[in-house]
């Protein structure tokens, strides 16, 4: 950060805003130019607020020179960074993993059924929303507590670990033996749940909001690395635009640009991110091909009933064709 300071100002003024700053645990470096007198901020400048630096009397302008996010930032971490779920689940720095299962968890028949399926064309994870954010209150939210423990025993007869959407901190106990606890688009700036989710010690998919920005989505995972947990899978689900024949509009560029900005691994979306199963092999083909680390995938049995997301769900036999062009493609940019 650069404070740029306005002419002819005392010195004390100046030392206060120094010593002010220096408080905050950066070092301050100062250059009197025959024009101006600049202060350069080196360090952990996140919880300085410029715009109560820009406000002050004295200063004339403020600039950020590093991004907001530090953990979260390549820069401190040039590698990419690997999250292991299992011995063999993984995502990052050259792992690709593919999650698959229903929107919804509706019955153990129905998680037990996909998830053999889903296991047997290659996904090395299992989905399943118990906990379901729907726009209608009348809609189906979800099973609860009983879609965690189908889950849980789905994942105990197939071997498959499981990922599945948190929405209440409440019910974080309930989420004990998920593998991996997924932040849905709607509370990727539920900052308090991120708090609480960088205390304990699980992967946490975190999805980009319907409308929140690159940066944004880096700082919600910074709030949950900030708090330790440093295992932070993102995920782009598509954006709102003013694009009506698709859910979303799918920004795949996010995925170049996420892998550049920041060490995290990057999965794709693409069944939320159209809204229809037809441009769901696409559009994993390309997730694939511009280097996704993962993709997550809405598998149903019967996709003309699902309880939730029907329309963008493929049948085991559609994921199995898309598991096999999604490979070739990786062959082919490996
Ligand atoms: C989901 O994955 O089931 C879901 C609700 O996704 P999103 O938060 O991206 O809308
Ligand atoms: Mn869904």
């Amino acid at each position: 950060m650069i404070i740029a300071l306005k002419k002819e100002i005392r010195k004390e003024e100046r030392e206060k805003l120094i010593s002010w700053l220096e408080s905050y645990g950066v070092k301050t470096h100062i250059s009197e130019g025959e024009f101006q007198t600049v202060i350069g901020l080196v360090g952990d400048t996140t919880r300085i607020d410029t715009d109560l630096i820009s406000g002050l009397e004295i200063v004339q302008s403020v600039t950020r020179i590093s991004e907001p996010f530090k953990k979260a930032n390549r820069k401190f971490h040039p590698d990419d960074t690997v999250i292991r779920v299992t011995d063999e689940v993984a995502f990052g720095g050259g792992c690709f993993q593919i999650i698959a299962g229903p929107c919804s968890v509706e019955s153990e028949d129905q998680v037990e059924t996909i998830a053999r399926a889903v296991k047997k064309s290659g996904a090395g994870m299992l989905r399943g929303g118990a906990f379901k954010p729907r726009t209608s209150p009348y809609d189906f939210q979800g099973l609860h507590g009983e879609g965690i423990r189908i889950l849980l025993e789905v994942k105990r007869r197939t071997g498959m670990p499981v990922i599945t959407e948190i929405m209440d901190i409440a019910h974080l106990p309930l989420f004990e033996q998920v593998d991996v606890i997924q932040v849905g688009a709607r509370n990727m700036q539920n900052f308090e749940l991120l708090k609480e989710l960088g205390r304990i010690d699980k992967p946490i998919l975190l999805k980009r909001g319907l409308a929140n920005n690159m940066k944004e989505l880096l700082m919600s995972a910074e709030y949950i690395m900030a708090g330790g947990n440093e295992q932070v899978i993102l995920c782009e689900r598509g954006v709102r635009t003013f694009e009506t024949y698709t859910r979303n509009t799918l920004d795949l560029s996010a995925v170049a640009v996420l892998h550049e900005l920041s060490h995290l691994p990057v999965v794709v979306d693409p069944s939320h991110a159209t809204g229809a199963a037809r441009y769901v092999k696409p559009m994993a083909m390309a997730a694939a091909a511009c280097g996704a680390d993962g993709l997550m995938i809405e598998v149903h049995n019967d996709p003309p009933h699902a309880l939730c997301d029907g329309p963008q769900s493929l049948t085991p036999e559609q994921f199995d064709d898309v598991v096999g062009a999604v490979r070739k493609v990786r062959a082919a940019i490996a």
